[in-house]
C-alpha cells in the first residue's frame, strides 16, 4: 500500500470519471448478472480454498522475513531483499510447474530533502508543508531569496475561467528572473511550468483555482506532478487563497528553496501464468512484492504476494484447470508510486489490454488491527466507480464474505495500490485490503472487533512489519476470498476434490461469449486502451 497521496487521489477521481465517460461512449452498458455469482458457487470453490492455508502462507511469509533480515531488514525495490523476495518466489513457482517471467525496468526515485516558501515582501509570511503549498512532483530545484513575484494571465473574477500560463504569449511581458506566479486551469502544470522556465522564471507558483465545484478540490493546496523529469528551476503548488495574498500587491517578493536527491532504481516484475486458460480472458492477479526501505514489509505485501503464491501452487496441486488464463504477478516500485504495474499497463498493446478481463489487487490482507475491505468497484459508496466489471467483482467477494458470515465493508478506489493502472486504462479492477495507517473507527471495531481509535496497522511502513505483525485469522479469512475469488474468474475446474456443479448456465454475466461457463460481457477490446495520462491535467 502506497502512502496516502492527495496528488495521486486527486488524479485517481479524475481519471476515473475519465474512464466512465469513455466506457459509456464506446461500450453497450452491461447486463445484470442473472445469477449471484459468488453467492451460489462458495461450495465449488472450496476444494481450492482448503487448500490454501494460512499455515503455508506463514512459511513463506517465514521466508520473506529472514530475507529482510539478511538484507538490511527490508526488500525494497532496487535492492538485494527485493531480488532475494523474488528468486523465493520463483523457486517455489518452479516446483509447482511454473515458468516464471522477469519484466526488468527502472525509475528515478525521487527524494524531496528540503522544502521552504515564505513571502519577503511586502510582508513577511512562512507557510508551512503541506499545510500551505507542495512541492509538484517531478520538481526542478533552486534557492531564491526575495525574488519579485509576477502574475501570469491570472483570473480572480467568478467564474475566475483562464488559460494562466498555457501559452507562451503569456508571458510576452515576463521579467527574467521572477517568479512566475500563475492559476490553476486549462493545461496541465508542466506545460504552464515549462513555458515559465522558457520565458526565464526563477520559479513557479501554481495557485488552485478558486472555485467551489463538488468532489474536486479547487480551493485548497493545489497537489500536482509535472508528470516527468525535465522541468529545472522550483515549481510548487499552494491554496487559491494564497495565490490571492501574492497577487495583491505589486511588491510581492518570496523566498523558495527546494533541494531533492534523484536516485535511478533498476528493478522488475515477476510473472507467472498458467498454461491452461484462455489468453485472450485474462485475469491479471497481482501483488506488489517491495517493501518500503524502513522495514520486512511482512504484511505490506508480504501477506498480499504469499498469499498469491499459495494459491498459484495450490491450483497446481489440486489439478485445477482455468477455463480464463490466470496471470500471477508480483509487482515492484509500487511503494515508490506503483511503479512495476504502471509499467506493465503501459508496455501492453491495444491488443494485451483488451485480453486482460480484470485485475485483481491484494495489497495487505493480514492487517492486525482489521476492517476486511472490499474495493467499492460499483461506486455506491465512495461515489467513484471503477470500470465496468468492477461492480461485478465487488460483488463476488461481497457475496462470497456473506456467504460465510464474514463481515466486510467497502473501500474506495483511492488511487494507492496496483489496480490504479489498470482501472486508469479501463480495464476493471477489484480486490482486498485489511488497513492500513487509517484509525477503526467504534462501529468498526463493533462489527469486526479489535481496537477502536487504533491503526488497522499499528505497524504500517515501519521496522515492526515483521511477521509478528500479521493477524492469521484475518490472513486466512481473506486468503480463502482471495482462492474464491481466483476460481470464479479463472472459470476453475477442480478434478480432486468436491464438485464444481454450480457452474453450468449460471452466472453468464451480460452477453456471453459462448466461451466458458462466466461469459465476460464485458471488454470486448472497448472501453480499453483509453491510458491517458490524465495526471496533473488542469
Ligand atoms: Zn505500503
Amino acid at each position: 500500500m502506497n502512502v496516502l497521496n492527495r496528488r495521486r487521489a486527486l488524479s485517481a477521481a479524475a481519471i476515473l470519471t475519465g474512464a466512465i465517460l469513455t466506457v459509456g461512449l464506446t461500450s453497450p452498458a452491461l447486463a445484470a448478472p442473472q445469477q449471484s455469482v459468488g453467492g451460489g458457487s462458495d461450495k465449488g470453490s472450496s476444494t481450492l480454498r482448503k487448500a490454501v492455508s494460512a499455515k503455508n502462507i506463514s512459511q513463506h511469509l517465514k521466508a520473506l522475513q529472514k530475507i529482510a533480515d539478511r538484507n538490511d531488514g527490508n526488500r525494497a525495490a532496487g535492492t538485494a531483499g527485493h531480488v532475494a523476495s523474488a528468486a523465493y518466489i520463483e523457486k517455489q513457482l518452479k516446483k509447482a510447474g511454473y515458468q516464471t517471467e522477469r519484466q526488468p525496468f527502472s525509475y528515478d526515485n525521487i527524494t524531496l530533502d528540503r522544502a521552504e516558501f515564505s513571502q519577503t515582501a511586502p510582508d513577511t509570511v512562512d507557510y508551512t508543508s503541506p499545510d500551505q503549498f507542495f512541492p509538484m512532483d517531478y520538481t526542478g530545484e533552486g534557492d531564491l531569496d526575495g525574488v519579485h513575484v509576477t502574475p501570469v494571465d491570472i483570473n480572480l473574477t467568478p467564474p475566475r475561467a483562464s488559460t494562466s500560463g498555457c501559452e507562451p504569449a503569456d508571458f510576452a511581458s515576463f521579467p527574467a528572473g521572477d517568479v512566475a506566479l500563475i492559476q490553476r486551469g486549462s493545461c496541465d502544470f508542466a506545460v504552464k511550468a515549462a513555458n515559465a522556465e522558457a520565458a526565464g522564471a526563477a520559479g513557479v507558483i501554481i495557485f488552485n483555482q478558486g472555485n467551489d465545484v463538488p468532489g474536486d478540490d479547487r480551493v485548497g493546496v493545489l497537489l500536482g506532478t509535472l508528470g516527468a523529469l525535465g522541468i529545472d528551476i522550483p515549481v510548487l503548488g499552494t491554496s487559491y487563497e494564497i495565490g490571492e495574498t501574492l497577487a495583491a500587491s505589486p511588491d510581492t517578493a518570496v523566498r523558495i528553496v527546494i533541494e531533492t536527491t534523484v536516485v535511478t532504481i533498476d528493478t522488475f516484475n515477476l510473472i507467472a501464468k498458467t498454461k491452461k486458460g484462455d489468453p485472450t480472458k485474462q485475469v491479471v492477479v497481482g501483488a506488489h512484492l517491495d517493501s518500503v526501505t524502513e522495514g520486512p514489509g511482512i504484511n505490506d505485501n508480504g501477506t498480499g504476494s504469499a498469499t498469491n503464491l499459495e494459491v498459484a501452487i495450490q491450483l497446481a496441486k489440486t489439478k485445477s484447470v482455468p477455463k480464463n488464463q490466470i496471470v500471477f504477478a508480483w509487482w515492484s516500485g509500487e511503494e515508490d508510486g506503483l511503479q512495476g504495474s504502471n509499467y506493465y499497463v503501459s508496455q501492453l498493446t491495444d491488443e494485451q489490454a483488451a485480453n486482460i478481463a480484470l485485475n485483481l489487487n491484494f495489497d495487505m490482507i493480514g492487517s492486525v488491527n482489521a476492517v476486511n475491505f472490499v474495493y467499492d468497484g460499483d461506486g455506491d459508496a465512495f461515489g467513484e466507480a471503477g470500470p465496468e466489471g468492477s461492480a461485478q467483482i465487488e460483488k463476488v467477494f461481497n457475496d462470497y464474505f456473506t456467504s460465510q458470515n464474514i463481515p466486510f465493508a467497502p473501500t474506495a478506489f483511492d488511487g494507492r495500490s496496483d489496480y490504479f493502472g489498470f482501472i486508469s486504462a479501463g480495464i476493471p479492477a477489484g480486490g482486498l485490503f485489511t488497513g492500513a495507517e487509517g484509525i477503526k473507527t467504534a462501529e468498526e471495531a463493533a462489527e469486526f472487533g479489535g481496537t477502536a481509535g487504533e491503526p488497522y496497522d499499528p505497524c504500517y511502513h515501519a521496522a515492526c512489519d515483521t511477521t509478528k505483525n500479521v493477524s492469521k485469522k484475518t490472513l486466512e479469512q481473506n486468503a480463502d476470498a482471495v482462492a474464491h475469488a481466483v476460481y470464479t474468474f479463472g472459470a476453475v475446474k477442480t478434478t480432486s476434490g468436491h464438485g464444481h456443479g454450480h457452474h453450468g448456465g449460471h452466472g453468464k454475466w451480460g452477453k456471453g461469449t459462448g466461451h466458458g461457463d462466466w461469459g465476460w460481457g464485458w471488454g470486448n477490446g472497448k472501453g480499453h486502451g483509453d491510458s491517458d495520462d490524465r495526471w496533473g491535467k488542469k
